[in-house]
């Protein structure tokens, strides 16, 4: 956000102008509407919360496809659908998946803090999903 002070533009989730430190004005969050200092690109942190859940990243992982090498007689004897299926039920038994799917959707999340460029692509997806309206 563009400090007032000094016309910097700071990362969305600054609290202070990396150049004069002036404190900077809570943001409004472009989905629900309030005001807040934890603000990433343009989101609230609850409303990225409310997004970033684990169906979601499931759904922004099909659009976003990723190869991997594996066994070549596992690549044989499975169709991509088989191993899709393989691996949704893995994922019942692994842990953490919920914060996976934060970190998966939003980039590092740290002090609840959105990585800027990641935040803002997937809210950019899940604008066009229809997942936001
Ligand atoms: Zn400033
Ligand atoms: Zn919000």
């Amino acid at each position: 956000m563009i400090c007032e002070i000094c016309g910097y533009e700071n990362d969305d989730y600054s609290r202070r102008c990396d150049s004069c430190h002036a404190l900077l004005k809570q943001q409004q969050c472009e989905i629900c509407g309030k005001w807040s200092f934890e603000v990433s690109a343009g989101v609230c942190n609850k409303c990225l919360e409310k997004y970033a859940t684990i169906d979601n990243a499931i759904s922004y992982g099909i659009d976003n496809k990723e190869s991997v090498e594996i066994n070549g007689f596992f690549a044989w004897l499975f169709s991509p659908g088989e191993i899709e299926r393989l691996l949704r039920r893995a994922l019942v038994e692994k842990q953490y998946v919920k914060e996976d799917a934060r970190t998966y959707c939003l980039g590092e999340y740290s002090e609840g803090y959105a990585e800027y460029e990641s935040a803002k692509y997937f809210i950019g997806w899940a604008e066009k999903e229809g997942e936001i309206k």
